[in-house]
C-alpha cells in the first residue's frame, strides 16, 4: 500500500494495516528492525534508529547506546504526528550512520530484500530494506554522505536528501553536523513529496535550519515541466558498465519526455571522497565525545572515572565508529588541523561554486548514485574500498543540495540500479517534478 492511500484509511484500517506489518516483521528474515516499537495511533512509518522517539530505547545501531531511553521526539516526529501518521518500528543502521552497508551494527546485518547474500546498502539500509520488502510503507532516514540515497538505490526504492537546513535535525542523532539530514524512503515519488512536506519546515529548535518561507511541493507537483538536465558523462568512467547502460537509458527517457539534455563537466569527485571523510571524521570526533559511559546508555565496570570513561568507549563503539575517532581527533590535531582540516573546507567551498555554476545553466543534473549495484556482503571489508563505493553521493552533502534517487530497471534481470537527480537549493519543487517525470518516462519506455 502506498503512503498517499493509507493516508485515507480510518482508524480500522490502519489498525489492519499495522496487523500486516506486524506479521511480515514477525516472518521477515531480513533484520530490518531493530525493534518493533510502536508509538501512538496513526499511518505507521518506519524509523530510522537515530531519530529520538520518546520513550523509544534509540541505539543508533550502537551497544553503547544500550539501555538508553530517549526522553523527547525528535521534531520530524512531532511533525508526523501532527499530520496522522506515527513512528512505527526502529530501522537497523550502521553504527552512528558511518558505512554504506549497514554490517557495522551492533544488532547484526540487515539483508537485501532482492538478494540475500548482498547488502542492502547503509547506512539508512534497514529503512531501505523494509520499504523494499513491504514491511513498512514508507520510512525516513538520515543522509549525511549518501545514507538515504545509496540504500534506496541498492533495494529498488526511492530516496530522497533535502537541502541543507530544510528539515529540522532536531533529534537526529548527530554524525557530522554540517552535512546531516533527514529525508523520505518511499515506494515511489509521489510518496516521498508526500513524506517530504510533512517533515520540512523552520524550526527554532536547530540553529541550522532555514528561515526560508516553505511552500508545498505536493500541491503543485508537475511531471510535465520542461527542463534542462545536466548530465556529466567524464563522471561515468567510475561506473561499472550496467550502470552505464542503467544511466543511458534514462537519459534517453528525459529526452523523450522532451527535456533539453545538457552536456556539463565538474570537478573529479575524488576530491569528495577526501573533503568528506576529512570533514566528516572531525565532526564526528566532536559529536561523539558525548558517549563518555556517564550522561547516556551502557557503562562500563571500572574502578576510577578516567578508566569508566576509557572502559565504555573501548567496549561501547565498534571498529568503524573507534577508526573514525582517531582520524577525526588526527585530522584536528594542532599540526595537521591546517594540512587536512582547512584545506577540505577550501576544497568543499570550490565544490560547491563548482555546482553553483552548474545551476545556472540547468534545472537538474542527472547521476548515478553508486558505482555498482548492491555488492556481497564482506565485499567492502578494506574501508577505503568502502569510502571509495560513496563517490556519486557525497557531493551533494558538501554543497548541500536536495537529491533523490529513484529506480531505473525495475524490469531487467539485475539487482536494482538507482539513478539521482540533483537541484539547486531549496529548489525542491524542481527535484520532484523532474522525478516525476523521469518516473514516469521509464514506465513507457
Ligand atoms: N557512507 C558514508 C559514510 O560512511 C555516508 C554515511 C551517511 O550518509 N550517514 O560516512
Amino acid at each position: 500500500m502506498k503512503l498517499r492511500e493509507a493516508l485515507k484509511l480510518d482508524s480500522s484500517g490502519i489498525a489492519k494495516l499495522k496487523d500486516e506489518l506486524r506479521a511480515k516483521v514477525d516472518n521477515s528474515l531480513l533484520n530490518a528492525f531493530i525493534s518493533l516499537d510502536e508509538a501512538g495511533d496513526g499511518v505507521p512509518i518506519a524509523i530510522k534508529d537515530n531519530i529520538q522517539v520518546k520513550g523509544w530505547s534509540v541505539t543508533a545501531g550502537s551497544k553503547i547506546l544500550q539501555g538508553y531511553i530517549s526522553p523527547y521526539n525528535a521534531t520530524v516526529i512531532d511533525k508526523l504526528k501532527g499530520a496522522g501518521l506515527c513512528a512505527f518500528g526502529r530501522t537497523n543502521m550502521d553504527e552512528f550512520a558511518m558505512g554504506s552497508t549497514t554490517e557495522s551494527s551492533y544488532y547484526g546485518k540487515t539483508l537485501n530484500p532482492h538478494d540475500n547474500s548482498c547488502v542492502p546498502g547503509g547506512s539508512s539500509g534497514g529503512s531501505a530494506a523494509a520499504v523494499a520488502s513491504g514491511e513498512a510503507i514508507a520510512a525516513l532516514g538520515s543522509d549525511t554522505g549518501g545514507s538515504i540515497r545509496q540504500p534506496a538505490a541498492y533495494c529498488g526504492i526511492v530516496g530522497m536528501k533535502p537541502t541543507y537546513g530544510r528539515v529540522s535535525r532536531y533529534g537526529l542523532g548527530a554524525y557530522a553536523s554540517s552535512l546531516d539530514q533527514i529525508g523520505p524512503m518511499t515506494q515511489d515519488v509521489e510518496d516521498a513529496a508526500l513524506l517530504y512536506d510533512i517533515i520540512s519546515g523552520y524550526d527554532q529548535n536547530d540553529s541550522t535550519s532555514a528561515d526560508v518561507e516553505y511552500e508545498s511541493v505536493v500541491d503543485k507537483l508537475d511531471g510535465n515541466r520542461v527542463l534542462n538536465i545536466g548530465i556529466t558523462p567524464s563522471h561515468l568512467e567510475n561506473a561499472a558498465p550496467q550502470i552505464q547502460k542503467a544511466y543511458k537509458k534514462a537519459v534517453k527517457a528525459l529526452k523523450d519526455a522532451g527535456h533539453n539534455i545538457v552536456e556539463c563537466t565538474l570537478l573529479d569527485p575524488k576530491y569528495d571522497i577526501s573533503a568528506y571523510y576529512i570533514t566528516a571524521t572531525a565532526e564526528a570526533t566532536t559529536n561523539l565525545a558525548r558517549y563518555d559511559g556517564v550522561r547516556y546508555g551502557r557503562r562500563a565496570e571500572s574502578d576510577t572515572l578516567e578508566q569508566l570513561y576509557i572502559n565504555s568507549r573501548s567496549e561501547g563503539f565498534g571498529d568503524e565508529v573507534k577508526r573514525r575517532i582517531l582520524l577525526g581527533n588526527f585530522v584536528l590535531s594542532s599540526g595537521y588541523y591546517d594540512a587536512y582540516y582547512i584545506k577540505a573546507q577550501k576544497v568543499r567551498r570550490v565544490i560547491k561554486d563548482e555546482y553553483a555554476k552548474l545551476f545556472e545553466k540547468v534545472d537538474l543534473i542527472l547521476s548515478p548514485v553508486a558505482p555498482t549495484t548492491a555488492p556481497k556482503f564482506g565485499a567492502l571489508s578494506d574501508p577505503l574500498q568502502m569510502y571509495l563505493s560513496d563517490i556519486y553521493t557525497i557531493g551533494v552533502n558538501l554543497a548541500g543540495l536536495p537529491a533523490i534517487s529513484l529506480p531505473v530497471n525495475k524490469d531487467e534481470d539485475t539487482l536494482p540500479i538507482g539513478l539521482q537527480l540533483i537541484a539547486a537549493p531549496y529548489d525542491e519543487q524542481t527535484l520532484f517534478d523532474g522525478a516525476l517525470s523521469l518516473e514516469r518516462a521509464l514506465e513507457t519506455l
